[in-house]
């Protein structure tokens, strides 16, 4: 189910230029209301419920209702990110509440390098990351 915000929690990010869901969402979809300082999804359908908006909201007020593959059904999910962990709180239909948390990441914040093969090299070049300045020549079909 695509992610729907809880008005009430919803602050608008404080009336900043662009809000934390809105920078986040990969597919634009997040749009604030400035009147009502409240964000909406403008295009639920177009959602793919990666959980991004609701992990970065820093008031838990978008909430993404999880298929039974995640969560078991009638339960709701909600994450809450440090720098380091982040900790799902899940209410089961029954009301229990459990809780995980799992590590977020295995080197220090600000110290990943994802290409340490590219280092010092130019990262716009319009060649593909293996490829050499003089081109890469694809394999030709040989006529049997
Ligand atoms: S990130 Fe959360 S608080 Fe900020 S505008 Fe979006 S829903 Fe509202
Ligand atoms: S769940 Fe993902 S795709 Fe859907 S609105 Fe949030 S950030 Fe965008």
């Amino acid at each position: 189910m695509p992610s729907f915000v809880i008005a009430e929690k919803c602050d608008g990010c404080k009336g900043g230029d662009k809000t934390a869901c809105m920078y986040i969402c990969p597919n634009d979809l997040m749009v604030l209301d400035a009147t009502a300082m409240k964000a909406y999804n403008q295009e639920p359908d177009q959602c793919w419920e990666c959980f991004s908006c609701v992990k970065i909201c820093p008031n838990q007020a978008i909430e993404v209702r999880g298929y039974s593959d995640f969560v078991p059904l009638g339960s709701s999910i909600m994450p809450l990110m440090s720098t380091e962990d982040v900790v799902w709180t899940c209410k089961f239909r029954n009301g229990v509440i459990k809780r995980f948390k799992f590590p977020i990441r295995t080197t220090p914040e600000g110290q990943a390098n994802a290409y340490p093969s590219l280092k010092g090299k130019d990262l716009d070049s319009p060649l593909l990351s293996t490829e050499e300045a003089d081109g890469y020549k694809m394999p030709q079909p040989t006529m049997a």
